[in-house]
């Protein structure tokens, strides 16, 4: 395929007729005659984007004259949109469950490594990591030490004793500090909650992650169970605003959903079983709602869960549709993420066909992109990437081609490695 397009690309330097006297900056490229979705809406048929170095210079609504110089793609009328956004992920729980006891630092990388690799040639070029991933791998991404998406990172989750992200059996011991684990610390009572989103914060974390209520994969937590006090939720929310950032919080019932908003939490991870008044609240406070329902409908067909994963599954799928109807009802922000782990990854860009029960593909297409660029905008300063998720002048150069027109066929969005002919991320040709 790379041969393939720097033939083209050779091809189309050799036709171009360049702009007389004007000369292209050395890393600077054109990609015309393409249909333009910029992130909200088809802003061209026909029309060109012109990129220089890592940012996009100019997006035209007509074909452009290339410069001197200037590498040159013909579209061919193709689709060229946003690089895609996942704004609820794990990359580094890419270790099998077989593999949980005894996976230690190297081979968890290891795993991350491929796995952001993997993800990168889905055609994401930003995630938000919300537990597990820390500065290390985000950092070797950005320094070009390995390939990926830019990650946007929590580092680990914040959890009470017994909460989501208490992964302890029911027979091990008590404990009377914070305990930090594979991508969680658990921790009790305000002060605790304080000191464990300071440390995240300490080690570069763009936004605190805390556990609300409880979830599928841990041994000891009922679904129905609401976690963390309201003043212990506000004790993370104000050490994440003093530093200028914002809490997310994994909430599936109305009661841990509504406590976490009126704590000042600003995105609900999942938010599976929601009612009508809880999303209307959501809707009030401007807050956004990351559904994922790949990892449900793949943790439901897996083989070798435990009975308490299957149980606590199925009643957090069977819930879903009921929730993205109520969430679009009520006008609520609702961004797109997948929570896939283990050795289901693969399915990342399933999310999109799912989705086609409750959103049009225009909704669908915006929520992997501008949408999910304004929660990540949430970070405020602390995001130092600049404008994501838009094709417009001044924004990040992510950007990916297709072979086809998904807002007419979704099913080109799940098969990347055949429809998606062009993935480029900070204006460099990745695919
Ligand atoms: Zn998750």
């Amino acid at each position: 395929m790379k041969r393939i397009t720097w033939t083209i690309v050779a091809f189309c330097l050799l036709l171009a007729k360049p702009v007389a006297g004007q000369e292209a900056k050395p890393n600077s490229t054109l990609i015309n005659n393409v249909q333009i979705f910029d992130g909200r809406n088809v802003i061209a048929s026909s029309g060109a984007v012109r990129i220089e170095d890592d940012r996009i210079a100019q997006v035209s609504s007509t074909q452009l004259e290339p410069l001197l110089g200037e590498m040159v793609i013909d579209g061919k009328g193709r689709f060229l949109m946003p690089g895609l956004i996942d704004a609820h992920v794990h990359v580094s729980w890419a270790f099998p469950f077989s593999k949980a006891d005894q996976a230690n630092e190297s081979y968890v990388t290891a795993g991350a490594v491929a796995n952001a690799s993997a993800m990168l040639k889905r055609g994401f070029t930003t995630v938000r990591d919300t537990a597990g991933t820390d500065y290390g791998l985000a950092m070797a991404i950005d320094d070009g030490v390995v390939q990926g998406p830019r990650i946007i990172f929590t580092g680990r989750s914040i959890s009470q004793t017994g909460g989501h992200a208490d992964h302890r059996k029911i027979n091990e011991k008590p404990s009377n500090s914070l305990i930090h684990g594979f991508g969680s610390t658990i921790a009790d009572g305000e002060a605790e909650v304080i000191k464990a989103a300071r440390e995240e914060l300490r080690r570069g974390a763009y936004f605190i992650k805390i556990h609300a209520g409880g979830g599928v994969s841990s041994p000891t937590d009922p679904l129905h169970s609401v976690q963390y006090s309201f003043e212990e939720m506000q004790a993370a929310v104000q050490t994440a605003a003093d530093r200028g950032t914002y809490v997310a919080a994994h909430a599936y019932t109305p009661e841990s959903i509504s406590r976490a908003l009126n704590a000042g939490v600003k995105t609900i991870e999942h938010g599976n079983m929601i009612d009508k008044k809880t999303a209307e609240l959501a809707a009030r406070k401007g807050a956004f709602v990351v559904p994922n329902l790949i990892t449900y409908w793949a943790m439901d067909k897996a083989p070798g869960m435990p009975p308490y994963i299957k149980a606590k599954n199925k009643t957090a799928l069977d819930a879903m549709t009921d929730a993205l109807k109520l969430l679009k009802e009520a006008g609520v922000k609702i961004a797109f993420g997948t929570d896939l782990i283990a050795n289901m990854h693969p399915l990342q860009n399933q999310e999109f066909l799912l989705r086609t029960q409750a959103f049009t593909p225009l909704e669908i297409l915006r929520q992997a992109t501008s949408v999910n660029a304004s929660l990540i905008a949430l970070s405020g300063r602390n995001n130092p990437y600049g404008k994501l998720g838009v094709i417009e002048a001044g924004a990040v150069a992510d950007i990916i081609l297709i072979d086809g027109n998904p807002l007419e066929n979704m099913t080109l969005m799940s098969k990347p490695e055949t429809a998606f002919s062009l993935i480029m991320k900070d204006g460099k040709i990745v695919k």
